[in-house]
């Protein structure tokens, strides 16, 4: 294995298993094998090699969207957004961990992503209390006239 592989990762175990297989002749990888990571935020991309035919074929540790939104970096600045935690407050929870600190990237690239979808739930959100409260009021005048 690599040796910049070295310390702790977060990865979805059923993408990773579902991934863990040679591109040409199927069988399942050995992460003993692992050639190379390349970290993307929190995200890694193993190059794996397959003794079988000689093939190098790259897993992702975690679903990922769009084709470069990793549900790992996404849910770290969620996180890090929901708890008000910082650039410096996430680097401190990865060294303690002993994952790669990439929360620069992290921030830099995600939370205007995270942001715009918080924004827009909040926006809907806010259409939805404005549609329940006029169907209230609709409600209740109706109850008025009849009572009336
Ligand atoms: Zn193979």
């Amino acid at each position: 294995m690599n040796d910049n592989c070295d310390g702790l990762r977060i990865v979805n175990l059923k993408e990773l298993g579902t991934n863990m297989k040679c591109k040409k002749c199927k069988r399942v990888l050995d992460l003993q094998k692992v050639s190379k990571e390349r970290l993307i935020g929190c995200h890694s991309v193993l190059t794996i090699h397959c003794e079988s035919c000689d093939v190098f074929t790259q897993v992702n540790t975690a679903k990922v969207v769009n084709k470069d939104i990793s549900e790992v970096n996404a849910g770290l600045v969620l996180g890090a957004m929901h708890s008000g935690a910082g650039q410096t407050s996430l680097d401190k929870i990865l060294a303690c961990a002993n994952a790669p600190p990439k929360s620069n990237y992290l921030l830099k690239n995600y939370e205007k992503l995270i942001g715009k979808i918080m924004e827009d739930e909040a926006k809907a959100s806010c259409q939805r209390a404005a549609i329940e409260e006029r169907e209230l009021v609709i409600k209740n005048i109706k109850k008025l006239i009849q009572e009336l």
